[in-house]
């Protein structure tokens, strides 16, 4: 059928040899089928947890899901085997996880609690087991879920978001009573914790077709429990003489993003939401002017919510906030070197091109060209204040700090003094930073 990997045929020999049952599932034969590269190998298999520790001591236990990971090389990169014994699922309390793991006796059993009928094929190295039809939907490039998607659902709320993240990866269409009980059942997901929210919400976005998942998030009523505050945004026009929107907010957020020249998750995260800030800035005066002032400072308060909401670690937050705060930077050509390099210190060097990038995305987003020459020549301004050399005048104390401090008058002992920090800053005795510098000024006065 098709060649596995010398290592995983290894793996699933060895266990054999012991006398267990031991298939490839889930992902791995999604991709071997599709004859996408795979670095994910999921098994199933009859060994239990502890037996298959005992064969392999380095792997490591996940208690909740009765998965033992193994880190095996394939070629040189680095690959996780997720072996899980067969399981059946029962007794779901909380939409969360089945209030106990039972293990199943059957291959059959396993494939059955399994989420849809693509990721519900198993492969022994010589057969396909394929009782749900999963090649037909995976040719017909369809999500089904595995039996009565209603009652799946309600076992597992994880799975509305999980079938909307497959059909964006893999740019499928989900089955219509698939799609009709995700509708149904879209309130559930309340109950799913933000960081699985957050890992399928992230799988979405680096996608190849992350717009219209986000967009499947809207049309499902899905949105509205995970980002309500985009959701809200489509009910924002923002057609108003002299202003150049042909979008409602929500709408152009999702062509902003299907725009994005970035495929870092965060980065696309924030054009999604740069412009959420405008459902409370919005105002209509009397001859029809719609403005949004102040929505960037607005928007990114909200997007500290979102982030933690979503639990993202303290730099994701900080990257996305920045991003959203800034996003109104100007590219004018009248703009001194030192507002240029202003930019580049309040958006952070390791941001500047991913804000360049939102702007890209949202002139693509509101139907204008992807560029324009203020922003090439804004471009080339930012990488020519950057070679150019730190300087006196670049230390965060001037002259007047001397003067005061040291109770001088004008003179050259100034300059001399501002020279001797300056050499210091450079030689790594100092950091460029104000209250340390004012400190040095002081000792020097004794
Ligand atoms: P990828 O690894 O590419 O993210 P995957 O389909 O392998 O996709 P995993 O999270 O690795 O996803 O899960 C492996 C398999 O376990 C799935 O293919 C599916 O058969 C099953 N599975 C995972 N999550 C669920 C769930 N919430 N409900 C039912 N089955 C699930
Ligand atoms: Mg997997």
């Amino acid at each position: 059928m098709f060649t596995l990997p010398e290592e995983v045929k290894d793996f699933m020999d060895n266990l054999n040899k012991k006398g267990y049952q031991i298939y490839v599932v889930g992902g791995a034969v999604r991709d071997l089928l599709l004859k996408n590269e795979t670095s994910n190998w999921d098994f199933t298999t009859n060994a239990t947890p502890d037996e298959v520790l005992k064969l392999y001591p380095n792997g490591f236990y996940n208690n909740q899901f009765g998965t033992v990971g193994i880190e095996i090389e394939i070629n040189g990169n680095k690959n996780i085997f997720e072996v899980t014994t067969y399981r059946k699922e029962e007794n779901y309390t909380n939409l969360r996880h089945p209030s106990k793991i039972e293990w199943a006796k059957t291959l059959e059993e396993d494939l059955a609690r399994r989420d849809f009928t693509i990721n519900a094929i198993a492969y022994d190295g010589e057969k396909i087991t394929d009782p749900y039809s999963g090649q037909k939907h995976l040719k017909d490039k369809l999500i089904t879920a595995v039996g009565d998607p209603d009652k799946r659902f309600n076992e597992d709320a994880l799975r509305l978001i999980r079938a909307i993240r497959l059909a964006s990866q893999l740019g499928f269409q989900i089955e219509e009573k698939t799609r009709e009980a995700i509708k149904k059942d879209a309130h559930l997901i309340k109950h799913i914790s933000g960081e699985r929210i957050r890992d399928e919400l992230f799988k979405i976005l680096r996608s190849d077709n992350a717009a219209e998942g986000i967009l499947f998030l809207k049309n499902t009523g899905l949105l509205k429990y995970i980002l309500p505050e985009l959701d809200e945004a489509f009910l924002v026009g923002q057609k108003s003489p002299k202003r150049h929107h042909i979008y409602d907010v929500g709408t152009h957020s999702i062509m902003s993003l299907k725009n994005s020249p970035s495929k870092d998750a965060i980065t696309r995260l924030a054009i999604l939401l740069h412009d959420i800030g405008k459902v409370k800035a919005y105002r209509k005066d009397q001859t029809g002017l719609i403005t949004f002032y102040n929505h960037e400072v607005i928007g990114a308060k909200q997007v500290e919510q979102i982030a933690d909401r979503l639990r993202l670690s303290n730099k994701q937050k900080e990257k996305l906030v920045t991003l959203i705060r800034h996003h109104q930077f100007s590219v004018t050509e009248m703009q001194t070197d030192k507002a240029v390099r202003r930019f580049i210190r309040d958006v952070g060097k390791e941001n500047v091109q991913d804000m360049l990038d939102l702007r890209v995305a949202d002139r693509s987003g509101s139907g204008a060209t992807p560029t324009s020459w203020r922003l090439e020549l804004f471009k080339k301004r930012i990488e020519e204040v950057q070679k150019e050399p730190f300087k006196v005048t670049d230390l965060k104390i001037n002259g007047n700090d001397v003067m005061k401090i040291l109770n001088l008058k004008p003179g050259p002992k100034i300059g001399e003094t501002l020279n001797q920090i300056f050499n210091e800053v450079i030689e790594g005795k100092l950091k460029n930073e104000r209250e340390e510098l004012l400190k040095k000024i002081l000792d020097l006065r004794f």
